[in-house]
């Protein structure tokens, strides 16, 4: 009788990290992207920020 004694296969399964969506790249992750509105003449900049729906991540802020 040949006992052969098998290593427990320490197979467990580790949930690992939780998946996490990346941020969105466009918006960094806020959701929204700010575009400084420029007005042209005479080289002026009013520097009004018009803050937008991330076209990339409609908002999700996840890419
Ligand atoms: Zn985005």
């Amino acid at each position: 009788m040949t006992t052969t004694k098998k290593p427990p296969a320490s197979r467990r399964r580790s949930p690992g990290p939780v998946p996490v969506a990346p941020p969105c790249g466009t918006c960094d992750g806020t959701g929204e992207t700010t575009t400084t509105v420029r007005v042209g003449r005479k080289r002026r900049e009013i520097g009004a920020i018009q803050t937008g729906l991330c076209p990339d991540c409609f908002g999700t802020g996840t890419a």
